[in-house]
C-alpha cells in the first residue's frame, strides 16, 4: 500500500498518514455558504480537497472513503441576500447549491459523500448547545448563546497563538451581553422574517460555528472505531484557521468529543499576482470564466500547477499554457484503451502531501514517453477527461485535421508546380498559432504545441 504524507497544520509538520480505521477513511471539509456564484478562490479548496479524496479512494479503496463538505444554508448574508431580492431563502439557497455543484463538476471534483445541509442539522446543533451550557462553556444572555473562549485552555492551538494575541488582531465583535469579546456566538435570536427555530433559549437560530461541530461528529466522528468522536482529517481554505476553525475544535472537544487529527488548509488565491478583490476589478467567478469559454479541465489544471500549501497565482498565460498542454494530450489519448492503472509516479507524487506539481511533471514525461494508455487512466485518476463543455477538445482537433488536409493538398500541387511558396505560408501561419508541423512521406501531422491559439487557426481556414 502506498504511504501518505501529509502536512498538519495542528503539528505544523509533515507527518505519516494513519486512518483511525482503514475500511471507513474520514474526512471534512468546510462547504459553501450558498448565497452567490462561488468566485475562483471559492475553487481552491473544493479541488485540493477533491485531488486527496481521489488519492484516499486509490490507496483504500473507492467504498473506504467518507469525504462530508457541508453546505451552510442560514447565515446573515442569505438573509440579505432574500431582502434585497424579495426571493424566499429557499430558492435562493436551492438555486445557489445547484449553481455551486454544476460549477464544481465543470472543474472536475467528485461530489463528496454527504453534503450536508446546516438547516436539516438544527435538532443537532441545539444539542451540542445544551451540552456546552451544561459544561459550563456556552452561557445564555438576552437571547443569545455564546461560547466562553477562556473556558477551553488550548484555544488558539490550532494557529499557534495565544487568545490575546487573537484577540489585538482580529475584529472582534463587541457586545454588552458577551462576558469576554472573544466569546463567540452559538445562537442568536430571530424575528420578523429571518428564518428562526424553537430552542430552550427562545425562537433563534444557530452561529455560524456550531454546524460543523454538529455534522462533523453525527456524520464521522460517531464512527470512531474507539468512540472516542474523532476523525481522520479536517481541510479548508487558510482563512478559516481562525476564527473557524478554533472556534469548531474548541465547541466539540468541550462538547466530549475528540475531533479531527490531521488539519490541512489551502493557501489563498491571487489574480495576477495581485488581490482578488471586487475593487481592484479582478474579481470573477468560475461561471464568468466557463462562459468566457475557458474548459472547466484548464482551471483545474493551473489549480494543480502550484502546490496548495502556497499562494495560487492565476494568470491568463498559465490558463492558454494549460489548455495546449491538454489539448496534446487530449489528442494523444483519444484513441487510448481504458482500464489501466494509474501511473504510480503521479500516485507516489500526490501520496507526498498532495504534490500535484511533480504529479503534472510525470504526465509531461508520461506523453513524453507516449506510454498512451498509462497517460489516459492517470489522466482520469486526477479528474482529467470528463469534460462537460461540449466538444472543447475536438473543435481544435477538427480545425487541426482540416488544416492539415489543406497543407496536404498544397504540398501535393508543389510537388507537380516545384513551388513551394503556399507550403511555407501555411507552415508559417501554424508555427504562429503554435501548431507543431510533422510532414512525412505517409502524410501531415498538425499537434497543438507550446503557445497554441485556436483563434489564429480559425482564421487561416
Ligand atoms: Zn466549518
Amino acid at each position: 500500500m502506498t504511504d501518505i504524507t501529509l502536512y498538519n497544520t495542528a503539528t505544523r509538520g509533515k507527518e505519516p498518514f494513519t486512518p483511525l480505521d482503514e475500511t471507513n477513511v474520514r474526512m471534512y471539509v468546510c462547504g459553501p455558504t450558498v448565497y452567490d456564484r462561488a468566485h475562483l478562490g471559492n475553487a481552491r479548496p473544493a479541488v485540493v480537497f477533491d485531488v486527496l479524496f481521489r488519492l484516499l479512494r486509490e490507496v483504500y479503496g473507492a467504498d473506504h472513503v467518507t469525504y462530508v463538505r457541508n453546505i451552510t444554508d442560514v447565515d446573515d448574508k442569505i438573509n440579505a441576500r432574500a431582502a434585497e431580492t424579495g426571493r424566499s431563502i429557499r430558492d435562493i439557497t436551492n438555486e445557489t447549491t445547484a449553481w455551486y455543484l454544476e460549477d464544481m463538476a465543470e472543474l472536475g471534483t467528485l461530489e463528496p459523500t454527504e453534503m450536508p445541509r446546516a438547516t436539516e442539522w438544527i435538532d443537532q446543533m441545539i444539542a451540542m448547545i445544551g451540552t456546552l451550557i451544561d459544561k459550563g462553556n456556552a452561557y445564555e444572555a438576552e437571547g443569545h448563546v455564546l461560547f466562553r473562549v477562556r473556558s477551553y485552555a488550548e484555544y488558539g492551538a490550532l494557529s499557534g497563538r495565544s487568545v490575546d494575541d487573537m484577540i489585538a488582531g482580529a475584529r472582534v465583535e463587541v457586545a454588552p451581553y458577551k462576558e469576554d469579546p472573544m466569546d463567540f456566538v452559538l445562537w442568536k435570536p430571530s424575528e420578523g422574517d429571518t428564518p428562526g427555530w424553537e430552542s430552550p433559549w427562545g425562537y433563534g437560530r444557530p452561529g455560524w460555528h456550531i454546524e460543523c461541530s454538529a455534522m462533523a461528529q453525527e456524520l464521522l466522528g460517531r464512527f470512531d472505531p474507539e468512540g472516542k468522536g474523532r476523525f481522520d482529517i479536517h481541510g479548508g481554505g487558510n482563512d478559516l484557521q481562525f476564527p473557524h476553525h478554533e472556534n469548531e475544535i474548541a465547541q466539540s472537544k468541550c462538547a466530549g468529543h475528540g475531533f479531527a487529527n490531521v488539519w490541512m488548509h489551502n493557501e489563498m488565491l491571487q489574480v495576477e499576482g495581485k488581490k482578488m478583490s471586487k475593487s481592484l476589478g479582478n474579481f470573477f467567478t468560475v461561471r464568468d470564466l466557463l462562459d468566457q469559454g475557458v474548459p472547466g479541465e484548464v482551471i483545474r489544471f493551473v489549480f494543480l500547477s502550484t502546490h496548495y500549501r502556497k499562494p495560487m497565482d492565476w494568470t491568463e498565460a498559465k490558463a492558454r499554457e494549460a489548455e495546449a498542454t491538454l489539448r496534446k494530450w487530449y489528442a494523444l489519448t483519444e484513441q487510448g484503451d481504458d482500464g489501466a492503472e494509474p501511473h504510480h509516479a503521479v500516485v507516489s507524487a500526490l501520496a507526498n502531501d498532495l504534490n500535484t506539481h511533480q504529479a503534472l511533471s510525470e504526465l509531461h514525461q508520461l506523453a513524453h514517453a507516449g506510454d498512451i494508455a498509462t497517460l489516459r487512466s492517470t489522466l482520469q485518476f486526477l479528474g482529467f477527461m470528463g469534460s462537460t463543455v461540449p466538444g472543447w477538445v475536438h473543435e481544435g482537433q477538427d480545425l487541426l485535421t482540416g488544416l492539415a488536409e489543406m497543407l496536404s493538398t498544397a504540398r501535393a500541387t508543389a510537388m507537380e508546380t516545384k513551388d513551394f511558396g503556399e507550403v511555407d505560408r501555411l507552415k508559417a501561419a501554424l508555427a504562429e498559432a503554435g501548431v507543431e508541423v510533422r510532414m512525412s512521406k505517409a502524410g501531415v501531422e498538425l499537434l497543438p504545441a507550446e503557445g497554441f491559439d485556436a483563434e489564429k487557426l480559425e482564421m487561416m481556414r
